[in-house]
């Protein structure tokens, strides 16, 4: 008798035995596929973990479905890095599996099944079974495993959904809610009959009577001289024709269209070029980090905004790749960095993967295997978080930039990772070096540098002479007194920006709220419409005339009279970046505006266009959200201006001051990036307040010792680790009960590290009652013993029957 025990995708800790048949324990090792059965009719793709003998004694083992590998797809070391970020995160390796393998890897019974746009060459390209489910599916928009299972009458169909899959013949829906399209241009060439020299003549000669196709053949031959791709636009604008014309000689089968993605995976673009020669400055920080490489797995670079710290990164690169390790280069939210690839394809050719979870699943499952067969084509991935899950082989190096950014921090669903951290661990693993790079790092970080845990090199000085630029606070308050202000515009504001519009310089404008403002508040009775599925004032958007919940997306068009007192004294209190938006506007009628924030940027392309127009010179003020803090290098920018930085400072969470200063290093980190020193302005009701002052002289040591200090009296991390523990249910009383209950029983044993059962401040979200209790955790006391004694008591919770229902979420290092 043999047995595996494998891992399903789901969120039940244990491992699943089934009965495999000689062979087949012979041929399975872990990090193979199998399809299996799972209770009465699901079928789940699992990871095998382990081949034995011994047979389960409590219940009865069904056999697999399928053998779905015929090698590994996962290695032993991602197996055991999972496995630390079960252990270390509290969840389950099902959980982690299901985060880390693209889900074009785990088809399962809820799997929906379409048909692409691809067509098969020939029926001959199909075995039987694979053309009766592609002819299916042309008469049914979609399909489920056990449709399948019916239509071949047979169980075991994975293995033929899976091919199907790798001849891109189908396709898998996506978990992810805005599926992420890399912008598609449209190339044309001459279709390859043609191509010969005879041919080409008698086509020209044949079309003397067609003079406008025969312009846009001749223009398409002087363009192909110097480019490798033409794309249809230009030679539409450059032959002085149109879109017909073009048509036509496609129609004609002349012209042949063929599409490219400008950010695409695999790079098609010119020959890399030479890397920059660092600055002085930079190439005494590269010589510190390779000798801090030396001795310690870890170094931070702390170099301010535009200090070129991705030059140093591109040489420690260039220098690893002749030894053929992998490198991982973690970003933050690759969706905003477009510029950053681009940037990094251009020296490093097509040996740079993009690996994201917006982009298309067969996109991934494709980095995924050259990752793992350590093709030169995935030597370099740049990736946001879930990067690290890839199979590394021989990874030399992780460069994680900004990695102070919360985003690297998964906040739902579990694992609730820190991707900095898992980073660190996986590094490990592989005997690679890591290194942080941030203008503003985290106190984590820096405590850890401070503490000589990891190495610490600082780049203090622009790339070329550009000086950090010049930053004035001002006071709100002094100028509503006294009447200097229009709008939220202070008059100090107002004449940096005619300066700047003056000189043809652009602006750019930061207010952290979006939507036009926070509450509409009615001035008669003091009322603010509520959204009626969580505690929080509804947000007024004046573009669309509506009122929004930020948090469940719930929305009524805008209120004509309170729904208290009945009067129509409904007022918009505080602002957004639709106010400012619309206040612009106003004061400076001429100007181009542009506004960028999550509404702006749902659509496709919209944030890259944006960008694009910004980078262009099309955009002369440009309003946003933090969305304009993230690494975004603009030449032209010489004004920053920032309409309030008190909701930020009063943000009640024990990072707030520490992410104020980050925020407002890197919003003013965007002024001013060539030789005139840049300008950031500041407006505040409140502007001695510390963070406000260590911001205006770029004092990040006082910041760092302050808050540090801070954190130390009020226990909280660097100094101590934290768990915060999340209750939520439908019913206020059962929520209650359940977090008392819970929070008991842990002081009984962790007293006065126990904090709460707290409501946070908005203490019920999609109509689920919330409530959180906070371990705080010494240096010195055990993390491990700590947990699983909470896992303890999390059993003996989940025992009682009037709390089968209570939601209980674990997030260990919490953000
Ligand atoms: P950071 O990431 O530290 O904010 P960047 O790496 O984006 O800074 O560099 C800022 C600007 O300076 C970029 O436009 C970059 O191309 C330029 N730059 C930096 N170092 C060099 C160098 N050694 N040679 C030429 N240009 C450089
Ligand atoms: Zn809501
Ligand atoms: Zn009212």
């Amino acid at each position: 008798m043999y047995f595996i025990d494998v891992i399903l995708p789901i969120p039940l800790k244990q491992h699943f035995t089934y009965s495999v048949n000689k062979d087949e324990a012979y041929f399975l090792k872990p990090g193979m596929r199998v399809s299996v059965p799972f209770g009465k009719s699901k079928v789940y793709t699992a990871l095998v973990y382990g081949v034995h003998q011994n047979e389960p004694p409590t219940y009865e083992t069904k056999s697999i479905d399928q053998i779905l590998d015929e090698t590994p797809l996962v290695t032993p070391t991602q197996l055991k890095h999972w496995e630390w970020i079960a252990k270390y995160y509290m969840c389950t390796l099902g959980e982690v599996i299901r985060a880390a393998l693209p889900s074009a890897f785990l088809l399962e019974s809820e799997t929906i099944i379409t048909r692409t746009a691809k067509e098969p060459l020939d029926d001959s390209e199909l075995t039987d079974d694979e053309f009766m489910v592609h002819e299916a599916l042309t008469h049914q928009s979609s399909l489920h495993i056990n449709d399948i299972r019916s239509l071949l009458d047979r169980k075991n169909v994975v293995k033929v959904i899976q091919t199907l899959l790798e001849k891109g013949l189908i396709s898998v829906q996506e978990e992810v809610f805005e599926q992420y399209k890399p912008r598609l241009k449209r190339y044309l060439r001459l279709s390859s009959p043609f191509s010969e020299e005879d041919s080409l003549r008698e086509l020209l000669d044949s079309m003397s009577r067609a003079p406008k196709q025969r312009q846009v053949l001749m223009t398409l031959f002087m363009l192909s001289a110097t480019e490798e791709h033409v794309e249809s636009t230009q030679l539409q604008k450059k032959s002085d024709s149109n879109a017909p014309v073009l048509r036509t000689l496609i129609d004609k089968g002349i012209l042949e269209e063929y599409y490219l993605q400008k950010d695409r995976v695999e790079y098609k673009g010119e020959a890399p070029s030479e890397v920059k020669k660092l600055s002085p400055a930079q190439e005494k920080a590269l010589e510190q980090i390779e000798a801090s490489f030396q001795e310690k797995e870890i170094t931070l670079l702390h170099g301010v905004t535009s200090s070129g710290k991705t030059e140093v990164y591109v040489q420690l690169i260039d220098s690893l790749l002749s030894t053929g390790k992998q490198i991982l280069y973690m970003l933050p939210e690759i969706a905003l960095t477009a510029q950053l690839i681009t940037r990094l394809q251009h020296y490093f050719g097509e040996k740079v993967s993009v690996y994201h979870s917006k982009y298309s699943l067969n996109e991934r499952v494709e980095v995924w295997k050259n990752v793992l067969a350590q093709r030169s084509k995935a030597q370099i991935v740049i990736g946001a978080r879930s990067s690290l899950f890839l199979p590394f082989q021989n990874l030399g190096m992780v460069i994680i930039d900004e990695e102070h950014e919360p985003s690297f921090k998964q906040y739902s669903p579990a694992p609730r990772y820190h991707a900095r951290d898992t980073a660190m661990v996986l590094a490990q693993m592989h005997g690679a070096k890591v290194l942080l790079g941030s203008a503003t790092p985290s106190l984590e970080s820096y405590y850890n540098a401070q503490e000589d845990k990891f190495g610490l090199v600082l780049l203090k000085e622009r790339y070329g002479n550009v000086l950090m630029p010049d930053i004035e606070l001002v006071d709100i308050r002094d100028k509503l007194k006294r009447k200097r202000m229009k709008g939220h515009f202070s008059d100090r504001l107002l004449e940096a920006m005619e300066e700047a519009l003056e000189e043809k310089e652009q602006i750019i404008l930061f207010q952290n709220r979006r939507g036009f403002s926070p509450v509409v508040e009615c001035t008669t009775c003091g009322v603010a419409p509520q959204c009626p599925n969580c505690d929080v004032s509804l947000t007024y958007h004046q573009h669309r005339n509506e009122l929004r919940c930020h948090y469940c997306g719930y929305q009524m068009a805008m209120l004509v009279s309170c729904m208290a007192c009945g009067s129509d004294t409904l007022d918009p209190k505080g602002f957004g970046t639709e106010q400012i938006e619309e206040e612009l506007r106003a004061l400076f009628p001429n100007q181009r505006i542009a506004r960028m924030d999550q509404d702006t940027t749902k659509g496709k392309h919209a944030y890259e266009k944006l960008i694009e127009r910004m980078e262009n010179g099309e955009i002369d003020i440009l309003v946003g959200t933090q969305m304009l803090a993230k690494g975004l290098d603009f030449r032209n920018v010489s004004l920053v201006g920032v309409m309030n930085a008190d909701n930020l400072l009063n943000f009640p969470d024990f990072r707030a001051h520490e992410r104020s200063y980050q925020l407002l290093q890197q919003v003013s980190g965007r002024a001013g990036r060539t030789e005139k020193r840049g300008k950031v302005i500041i407006q505040s009701y409140n502007p001695l307040h510390q963070i406000l002052q260590q911001v205006s002289v770029n004092d990040y040591e006082g910041m760092y010792k302050e808050q540090s200090e801070e954190r130390y009296q009020y226990k909280y991390p660097p100094h101590y680790r934290t768990i915060r523990i999340t209750f939520k249910h439908r019913n206020f009383g059962t929520m209650q009960k359940a977090s008392v209950w819970f929070g008991e029983v842990l002081r009984l044993q962790l007293k006065e590290q126990v904090l709460g059962p707290e409501s946070p401040a908005i203490s019920r979200i999609r109509n689920e009652f919330i409530s959180n209790i906070l371990v705080k955790i010494p240096k010195q006391q055990s993390l491990q013993k700590t947990k699983t004694f909470i896992q303890k008591v999390q059993q003996r919770f989940n025992a009682q029957k009037e709390f089968s229902r209570v939601k209980v979420i674990m997030d260990v290092d919490n953000y």
